[in-house]
């Protein structure tokens, strides 16, 4: 396993980021395009099943940005919630 991945457990998350917001990936929905990695190199890196996993370095990206990569992602498949757990994408 890649010693930079967040969550060695859960690759593609849930992550809890010190925003307190909660991402992850759904494995079943990514296809591996990699929108999410040219909008965030930090937050993601795709794995050997061409899936969406989450580097320990998300922390280093603003929640601004790690937002407009689930906003870029064409399946929809990163989701938010904010710290209180209310859906921040996809609403
Ligand atoms: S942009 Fe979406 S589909 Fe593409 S790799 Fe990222 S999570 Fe997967």
């Amino acid at each position: 396993m890649d010693p930079k991945i967040k969550d060695q457990k859960n690759p593609s998350g849930p992550v809890t980021l010190k925003s307190g917001h909660k991402v992850w990936v759904d494995r079943n929905l990514c296809i591996g395009a990699g929108t999410c990695i040219a909008v965030s190199p930090k937050a993601y890196v795709l794995d050997n099943e061409a899936k969406a996993t989450i580097l320990n370095s998300i922390d280093d990206d603003s929640i601004e940005n790690i937002i407009e990569s689930a906003k870029a992602c064409p399946v929809a498949a990163i989701i938010i919630e904010d710290a209180q757990g209310n859906r921040v994408f996809p609403k």
